[in-house]
This record gives C-alpha cells, sequence and structure tokens, in this order.
C-alpha cells in the first residue's frame, strides 16, 4: 500500500496571493489605481453568499477593491440587465461576476452574454471561451485556470500523459479538457472526458494517469477506479451532515479521499486542494484586466 502525498492548493494559492500583492502594491506605488473586482448576486443562495463573503475577503488581503451589488431574489430581467450595462460602462470596474446560480426566473446564458468580455473575468462569456479554444488571450475560467496552475506549481507534468476528466460541466469539466489538450505550453496531455452517459466509466479511469473528478457526488470516485500511482485531482465540494463534528457536517469532494489516497501517487483534498484555487484565479483574471493584459481598452 503506498500513501499519496497531498497536493496542497491552499498553500500554492498562498503563494499567488502573495504575488498578486506584490504587483497591486507596485501598481498603487506607480500612482495607478487598485484593480477593481465586483460581483453581483441576486437572491440569498448560502453558498453563493459563502463564495462571495470568500471573494471579498481575498480581494481584500491583496489590495484589490471589491465591491457587491446585493440584488432582491425578485429582481426583474431588466433590473439586472441595467446592473450589468452600468458595470459594462463604469471605467472604475476592470471586471466583475454574475454569481451562479441565478433565481428560476433569470435564464444565466442570457446575462453572461451581456457582460462584455473585457470584463468578464469569471471567462463565461463564449468570446472568452472561443478565445481559449483557439488559444488566443482570453480570461480562463477560474476553476479549470484554478486546476491547471495547481497543477503546473506542483510540477505535475501533463505533456504526453492520459487524463481522464470525469464531468463535462462549461465552467469545469470541457474548458478543462480544452486547456490540458491543447497545443501550448502547459498541454498536450490526451484527454478522455466522460460524462453521466459514458459507458464503462471504470474501465477509462483505470487508465488515466492523471484523474480530474469534477462530478457533483460526494466520494463517487473509489479506490477500485484508479490506477495505482495516478494523479487525483478532486473538484467537488460537498456538504455532508455529520453529528460528530461541532459543525455538524463535513466537507467531501468526488472522490473518496480515505480509500483513494491508498493508491494515488498524488491527490488534492477537500477542503484545501482545488477550493482556494478558484479564488485566486479570479484575482489574477482582476489583476490581468485592470492591467489591459488581455483585452486594451478604449
Ligand atoms: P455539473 O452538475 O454542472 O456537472 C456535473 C458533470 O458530471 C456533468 O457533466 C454530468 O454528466 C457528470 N456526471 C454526473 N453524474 C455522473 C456519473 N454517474 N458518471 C459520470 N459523469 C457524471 O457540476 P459542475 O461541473 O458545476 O461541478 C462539479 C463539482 O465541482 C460539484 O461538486 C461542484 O460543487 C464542484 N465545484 C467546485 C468548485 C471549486 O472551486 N472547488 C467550483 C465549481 C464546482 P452530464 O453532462 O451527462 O449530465
Amino acid at each position: 500500500m503506498t500513501t499519496s502525498k497531498l497536493i496542497d492548493g491552499k498553500a500554492v494559492a498562498e503563494t499567488i496571493k502573495k504575488e498578486i500583492a506584490e504587483e497591486v502594491a507596485a501598481m498603487i506605488d506607480a500612482d495607478l489605481k487598485a484593480p477593481h473586482l465586483a460581483a453581483i448576486l441576486v437572491g440569498n443562495d448560502p453558498a453563493s453568499e459563502t463564495y462571495v463573503a470568500s471573494k471579498e475577503k481575498a480581494c481584500h488581503a491583496v489590495g484589490i477593491t471589491s465591491t457587491t451589488y446585493r440584488l432582491p431574489g425578485s429582481t426583474t430581467e431588466k433590473e439586472l440587465n441595467q446592473v450589468i450595462d452600468f458595470l459594462n460602462q463604469d471605467d472604475d470596474v476592470d471586471g466583475f461576476i454574475l454569481q451562479l446560480p441565478l433565481p428560476k426566473h433569470l435564464n444565466a446564458d442570457h446575462f453572461i452574454e451581456r457582460i462584455h468580455p473585457s470584463k468578464d473575468v469569471d471567462g463565461f462569456h463564449p468570446v472568452n471561451i472561443g478565445r481559449m479554444q483557439l488559444g488566443l488571450p482570453c480570461y480562463l475560467p477560474a476553476t479549470p485556470y484554478g486546476v491547471v496552475e495547481l497543477l503546473k506549481r506542483s510540477k505535475v507534468a501533463v505533456a504526453g500523459k492520459h487524463c481522464v476528466v470525469v464531468g463535462r460541466s462549461n465552467i469545469v469539466g470541457t474548458p478543462l479538457s480544452i486547456l490540458l489538450s491543447r497545443k501550448s505550453e502547459f498541454g498536450n496531455a490526451t484527454v478522455t472526458l466522460c460524462h453521466s452517459r459514458t459507458a464503462n466509466l471504470k474501465s477509462l479511469t483505470l487508465q488515466a494517469d492523471i484523474l480530474i473528478a469534477a462530478i457533483g457526488q460526494a466520494d463517487f470516485i473509489q479506490a477500485d477506479m484508479v490506477k495505482p500511482g495516478a494523479v487525483v485531482i478532486d473538484v467537488g465540494i460537498h456538504r455532508l451532515s455529520d453529528t460528530s463534528k461541532e459543525k455538524g457536517y463535513r466537507l467531501a469532494g468526488d472522490v473518496n479521499f480515505e480509500q483513494v489516497k491508498s493508491v494515488a501517487s498524488y491527490i488534492t483534498p477537500v477542503p484545501g486542494g482545488v477550493g482556494p484555487m478558484t479564488i485566486v484565479s479570479l484575482l489574477q483574471n482582476t489583476l490581468s484586466a485592470s492591467q489591459n493584459r488581455v483585452y486594451s481598452k478604449p
């Protein structure tokens, strides 16, 4: 039995935050304004509240200005359009995100398309997704960006490896499959993208040199689905009720960590793996937006 090494996303995220803080401090020293990230939060979904609070805290820690527009769950399409249009035009705001999910009466795709691509620091706009696919400068979606950065900084080579990504959502699995398979400096993997209609999933996960789970089902990946020595990245995050804990719950991923850690060579924990990387990726995109690194401002 082997005991795998942890890929410490929290520590890597702290290192990147320090780098961002230094760049922001240098901008302020040069009499430039601090980068400014805004978020629109519609309704009071508890997970969204937590995410937006973490984002505000992370911005504060690195010197990025953070503003949150809190709108009631009853917000109409017209009202949300107006806030997006305002932020698109506000020169003080470098980038903004629309926190998902939205209440059921609002169609997320419509609003994402309304965000100007140059301010879409979540990297969800079709223009940014298309540019990513073509290898052009763009804002990368935060979680895939975070996973790639985590692999890179943990010195996990991906070129020539077989990466199996389980989950094909537009915000995680599909963009990850594109990034890892691109002909680019940190790409060149052979990628298999799996989903709920994949036949013989286990036979595919067992072939993975790098297995990435973005499924949305707690403890889904079991030890017998993992090739010995594989690198396992767990994107999933779930709150499971656990009366033995003071808070009444424990956090779990899409990977059964206790089982899989005996098989994998490297593994990300939950919490402290991919989660902290998602937020720093958003900070990185905001910094890039403020420095016009992706789209030059008119
Ligand atoms: P989605 O629900 O949008 O997508 C889940 C994907 O998993 C779908 O492609 C689905 O297939 C596939 N899937 C579901 N069941 C199975 C199965 N039995 N076998 C194979 N594939 C299956 O989830 P997200 O991509 O948004 O999120 C995935 C996980 O990552 C969640 O736990 C989420 O909470 C977490 N997450 C974590 C983040 C972080 O920062 N750590 C950020 C974003 C998400 P199909 O397409 O056929 O339906």
